[in-house]
């Protein structure tokens, strides 16, 4: 989506490129098989990516701030210094890990003036705790389950080993499922040093089980900026060791690479990023001519796409409501503001639990989906005295605005599932006529003077990810793609890729969706050589061009 009606014109131009370009890959790689029976050959798996680079518009900049950055080096167990360069609103959204061991421990140390040693005698990583790693072996145990799809890529490719001698930093949510990602990189032959992207969401217990492993982890849950920054440099920064590939979520590391040791882009081979903010920062490196290897923008995959907004969003607006509030949604009146991948996900789960759901929309298209689907297209003026629940979902600012809020009736749920915490002016309520009640942990109430309470959760910030989980095999999906992302850039032959940001091409989205297909015992139709023909289609795929619209 562009900003500007002038910005439209060279998005269209690109999308032709891509799709032209990528009907010919798939024209040249037609003997792989993935759909028929999820067989995957990981020599053939380099061979199979587009060399077509998709400069997406950005659609907000983010900019990387110049100054010096330093973490503090001598660290006191309190008080250490904010950095002069904050780090990304990703880094500090909130983020729950599950109902989670980690929740339990109450030691206070910092984990950076303690000594730990593992059972095999290694002291290369920071943790809370190292005794909690069988804790943290049975989360990991529970995610493995839900999480098939990458334990049979794990499987089916640790005999090759395509990532022997990729030596990858890595910088996510330390959760069990992103354990399960690690632990099937280290299977498919990779060294991994990890740091997590998230100051908020590492589940203590599953990086002390990594630790044991023989991971270098540095993280735990509730790190300072200045922890943030020294655990993403202890990855970095050691003796004996440099990473050839970077797996990053959010930008972070691959700025703080970019900043302090630029050398070592020398030796990288790759950079794989998942996060919307992330991916815009390296379009920003790509367009100012800064960025020194190629770059795959997982974040954009179909099927990511598709599972992060849609789908989870329909399973987690439901978690986060239930325990944020336990309000019985049946019958209850709900607006959801914005008909997009997120607002639809957020609308068929309300209206499966019988809430009677308005819909706002400024998209003509996606106001008659919403008709279509049975629901009512109203301006949030028309029912904001009357619903009991407000959901924003539009990724746009000040959607639901302070006169909105001093109209709607006692006891009114507001929050918010889009991007960053800008689609409810949660500012304006920050006044002194407003009192603030904190009654639960990312639940405030907001009383008027006249006593008409508002319940606003997480602030205003994203609401599943503030208070709920995002499911397993959610996660799955993205691990999944991120794993095929790394062995394609770690295995691509020189001259492959550029320096330069690439989406993950169509028949890789559509492998990653049928190594998931197995979870439901689904068999898919195989076209025949009359169909495939008539169709003007590979059997094996891709069976869609880039601009089918899923
Ligand atoms: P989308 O672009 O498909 O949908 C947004 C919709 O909002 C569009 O149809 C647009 O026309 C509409 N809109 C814009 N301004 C509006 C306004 N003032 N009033 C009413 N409608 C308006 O995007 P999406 O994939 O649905 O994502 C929406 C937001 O959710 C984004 O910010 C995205 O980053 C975020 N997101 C959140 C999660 C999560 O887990 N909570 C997951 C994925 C995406």
């Amino acid at each position: 989506m562009s900003e500007t009606a002038g910005d439209a014109k060279p998005e269209v131009k690109q999308a032709s490129k891509e799709v032209k370009e990528s009907e010919n890959v798939a024209e040249k790689y037609s003997a792989m098989t993935v759909s028929k029976n999820s067989e995957i050959n990981m020599g053939e798996l380099s061979s199979v990516f587009s060399s077509v680079p998709t400069h997406k518009p950005v659609k907000k900049q983010i900019q990387f701030v110049e100054e010096k950055q330093e973490f503090s080096r001598f660290p006191t167990k309190t008080g250490r210094r904010s950095l002069s360069r904050s780090i990304s609103q990703s880094s500090t959204d909130s983020y729950s890990s599950a109902a989670s061991y980690t929740d339990s421990s109450d030691d206070e140390t910092s984990p950076r003036d303690k000594t730990q040693v593992n059972s095999k005698g290694s002291s290369d990583f920071c943790v809370k705790n190292i005794k909690q790693t069988e804790f943290g072996r049975r989360e990991i145990e529970i995610a493995e389950q839900d999480m098939s799809a990458l334990i049979s890529l794990r499987k089916r490719a640790q005999s090759e080993k395509p990532l022997a001698g990729a030596k990858i930093v890595g910088c996510t949510h330390i959760t069990a499922q992103t354990a399960v990602l690690i632990e099937t990189l280290v299977a498919l032959g990779a060294q991994c040093r990890w740091t997590a992207c998230n100051i908020y969401s590492t589940q203590n217990e599953v990086a002390s089980a990594l630790a044991e492993r023989g991971v270098a982890v540095f993280a735990w849950k509730g790190e300072s900026e200045d922890d943030f920054w020294w655990c993403i440099d202890r990855c970095v920064n050691t003796e004996g060791w440099q990473p050839n590939m970077i797996l990053d979520d959010g930008g972070d590391l691959t700025h703080w690479v970019y900043k302090k040791y630029p050398n070592v882009f020398k030796k990288i081979r790759g950079i794989v990023e998942e996060s919307v903010t992330g991916v815009h920062r390296l379009y920003q490196l790509s367009k100012a001519g800064k960025l020194c290897v190629p770059a795959m923008n997982v974040n954009d995959s179909v099927t990511k796409q598709k599972f992060d907004n849609l789908y989870c969003c329909r399973e987690s607006i439901l978690d986060g409501l239930k325990r944020t509030t336990d309000v019985m949604f049946g019958g209850k009146q709900v607006v959801v503001c914005g008909y997009g991948e997120v607002g639809k996900g957020c609308s068929a789960a309300l209206k499966a639990l019988g809430a009677v759901v308005y819909v706002t929309e400024i998209d003509p298209i996606c106001g008659l989906q919403a008709c279509m689907d049975g629901f009512r297209v109203v301006k949030l003026n028309e029912v904001i005295r009357l619903v009991d629940v407000i959901i924003t979902c539009t990724g746009n600012k000040n959607v639901v605005t302070r006169d909105q809020l001093d109209r709607m009736k006692n006891g009114c749920i507001v929050c918010n599932m889009g991007h960053s915490n800008t689609e409810i002016d949660v500012a304006s309520l920050r006044t002194p006529e407003l009192t603030w009640e904190r009654v639960r942990s990312q639940v405030d109430h907001v009383i008027w003077p006249d006593g008409k309470r508002v319940i606003l959760l997480a602030e205003g910030r994203l609401l599943n990810l503030s208070c709920s989980t995002v499911p397993t095999f959610v996660l799955s999906i993205t691990a999944t793609t991120q794993a095929l992302a790394l062995i394609e850039l770690y295995n691509a032959p020189e001259g492959r890729y550029k320096q330069d940001v690439y989406l993950l091409p169509k028949k890789m989205d559509e492998y990653v969706a049928s190594l998931h297909l197995a979870t439901f015992d689904a068999h898919l139709t195989e076209l025949t050589d009359e169909q495939a023909k008539y169709l003007g289609l590979n059997k094996n795929g891709p069976f869609k061009p880039n601009y089918y619209r899923y």
